[in-house]
């Protein structure tokens, strides 16, 4: 099969001819019909997130049954699927105890590239094997542990739903982990594909004023369509200032889904006294802020890290939220490419001049 295939950090994907195996225990093998592009596969093209290569990215996974391997019971060949980013193993202590967003097994495997057991499904001609980022959906087909997948209603398009597994799963789970009461003021740091996400769900959350924050005309635009009450452009005003006097001393929460040193440490200036940072946006891996913890303790601030959802739970949820039209993927499609065209994709991504791209094999 073909697949855009990572040679070498911050060099151009290559369109490989890669072999595949079939699925082993748990596992499936899906025939991809779309993928959305995210930052964090950029990031491990440029070596920011060092998965080593060669390695197949690609985690907002859309597709149709094609196999499954023994003990396969979540799916069966011929079913309309969505694959989350995250693949929970469903047995270590995080798994059973709910958090399987924060499955440990999957964590010790996520940067190595391989499937549970450390072996990959993918090599090239010559046997080297090649890994997989999240899933490898930038390819005609991919193995995906069964957890990672959930079976889409027939009435939703597939192609339409792809980018539920990251930025529609980040978005859900940073929102439930605020604890949203209704007339909270909610400032979004951010207008990606999760800062977006998050904006809808909290418009289907009875969140009070929506304050997205970013640098991007277009995309602030975009979030007011999509349910933000103000913006504010990062890059024309004093983001700290304004949130402050917008909602009388900083807004009970702050989700800060762009992942830079700076927007965390405006999320953390900005937000009210006893009030709630929720960071999902993710940084380089060696990325360090300095910050006033006296600060932080004599205003009860908390600092949470959310990390996905769980597919398992949440993403049936968001599903049913995307058919009763309170959160639409297709706002954050901003470009269609084939395999072939995806170091454009790539391109535009990084120059900020897109939001999501679906790559289509
Ligand atoms: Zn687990
Ligand atoms: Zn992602």
């Amino acid at each position: 099969m073909r697949a855009a295939v990572l040679f070498n950090y911050k060099e151009p994907l290559k369109i490989e001819s890669v072999e595949i195996s079939d699925p082993k225990e748990n596992e499936v093998l899906i025939k991809v019909t779309a993928t959305g592009l995210c930052h964090s596969d950029v990031n491990v093209f440029v070596g920011a997130t060092p998965v080593p290569p060669p390695v197949v990215a690609g985690h907002e996974i859309s597709g149709v049954v094609e196999k499954v391997g023994p003990g396969v019971t979540r799916v069966k060949p011929g079913d309309r699927v969505i694959s989350a980013f995250i693949h929970p193993c469903g047995k270590c202590r995080n798994c059973v105890t709910g958090h399987e967003n924060l499955c440990e097994t999957f964590a010790s495997v996520r940067l190595k590239g391989t499937m549970f057991d450390g072996t990959t499904r993918l090599r090239l001609k010559d046997g080297t094997p090649v890994r997989t980022f999240l899933g490898g959906g930038f390819a005609e087909y991919a193995v995906v542990h069964e957890n990672a997948l959930t079976v889409v209603p027939s009435d939703i398009p597939l192609e339409k739903v792809a980018v539920l597994g990251c930025a529609g799963l980040t978005g859900y789970g940073a929102v439930n982990e605020a604890k949203i009461e209704p007339g909270e003021s909610v400032a979004v740091i951010g207008v990606g594909g999760v800062g977006l996400s998050v904006i809808q769900l909290l418009r289907a959350s009875g969140a009070g004023r929506i304050i997205a924050l970013g640098t991007k005309k277009w995309k602030l635009e975009k979030a007011l369509e999509l349910g933000a009450t103000d913006v504010i452009n990062t890059k024309e005003t004093d983001p700290v200032k304004a949130l402050k006097e917008m909602t009388g001393g900083g807004p009970d929460v702050v989700i800060e889904a762009a992942g830079t040193s700076e927007t965390i440490q405006m999320a953390l200036d900005s937000v009210r006294i006893g009030g709630r940072v929720i960071l999902v946006g993710l940084p380089p891996v060696t990325a360090q802020i300095p910050f006033r913890v006296a600060s932080i303790v004599r205003n009860g601030i908390t600092i949470k890290g959310n990390y996905g959802g769980r597919p398992r739970v949440d993403m049936p949820r968001l599903l049913e939220l995307v058919r009763l039209g309170k959160y639409d993927p297709t706002k954050l499609v901003t470009g269609k490419f084939k395999l072939e065209e995806i170091n454009e994709a790539v391109k535009l991504l990084e120059e900020g001049e897109a939001i999501r791209s679906l790559i289509i094999p």
